[in-house]
């Protein structure tokens, strides 16, 4: 810009003003009736509409008053929701970031009847060593499905386990834990495999299959390890996740058709406990 002004000003626009202003469209119109550019279609006169388009107050007058609040109602609107996109305001990240086809439709769609979590023949008792929770136990590679609508919370694909240690944390082997839109975590364990787009943040609905029924991790047969709690951390407090409440009278009414809810049982339990920083059954 600096040399533009040194070597004096610019050829073009001064000449364009020295002259006075340029001619504008519509007096080429007006001027004798006929317009040089279109002879033939204007001979007749002046067009009535065409020199309009070119006078922005006299199209904004056409337009209604309520028209033109809409639209600057929508730009605030506009404007205020890309100034939340950047700044994060719209969704949690966790599920913000992972968009699955799932999605929608469980946010959309009030959940369905609960579904019992393994498919096929199945076998369970009412008991289960040192806290409440039930063995499904099903031939290996039957499929295991969520029994609510929900979102992933966590999923381990890697079997950790190691008899010599015996860690609570890894006895699951492979695991899905889901935060049901009741309010209710389902967990369940022992997988021999999980599906690929079963992942953290992920959307199910009712049925949809996780994955293949095993034996990793502290299982001598093929079973689910199956467990009911509150969310209390979301992630890592095993103790919790793997079963709080028993879950057996909930299995019998899923397994009959029917949609007996854990979550009165569960909130109680929560009041009861709280979320405990340990475990309370050792290990
Ligand atoms: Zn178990």
């Amino acid at each position: 810009m600096a040399n533009y002004y040194r070597d004096g000003p610019p050829p073009e626009r001064p000449t364009y003003h020295r002259d006075g202003p340029p001619p504008e469209r519509r007096h080429i119109y007006d001027r004798d009736g006929r317009s040089p550019a279109r002879p033939t279609h204007h001979r007749a006169g002046p067009p009535p509409q065409r020199p309009m388009r070119y006078r922005l107050g006299s199209t904004l007058d056409r337009v209604p008053r309520w028209v033109l609040l809409v639209g600057a109602a929508l730009s605030v609107v506009l404007v205020a929701t890309i100034i939340g996109w950047s700044v994060g305001w719209t969704a949690p990240a966790e599920t913000a970031s992972i968009i699955d086809p799932s999605e929608s439709r469980g946010a959309t769609e009030p959940p369905g009847p609960r579904v019992f979590p393994v498919l096929g023949d199945v076998t369970y008792g009412r008991t289960h060593h040192g806290y409440p929770a039930t063995d499904i136990l099903a031939p290996c590679g039957t499929v295991v499905v969520a029994v609510y609508s929900g979102v992933i919370l966590e999923v381990n694909r890697v079997d950790r386990y190691n008899p010599a240690v015996n860690e609570g944390s890894s006895r699951g082997g492979l695991s899905v834990s889901l935060l049901g839109d009741d309010g209710v975590r389902y967990y369940g364990s022992h997988y021999s495999a999980i599906n690929d787009n079963i992942q953290p943040g992920v959307r199910v609905a009712a049925g949809d299959p996780l994955g293949i029924l095993g034996r990793t991790g502290d299982a001598a047969a093929c079973h689910l390890h199956f467990g009911l709690s509150p969310p209390c951390s979301r992630e890592g407090d095993w103790w919790i996740r793997r079963g709080t409440i028993w879950p057996w009278p909930y299995l019998d009414s899923w397994r009959a058709g029917e949609n007996k809810d854990p979550l009165p049982e569960i909130l109680q339990w929560h009041a009861d406990n709280g979320c405990p920083a340990v475990p309370q059954v050792e290990p």
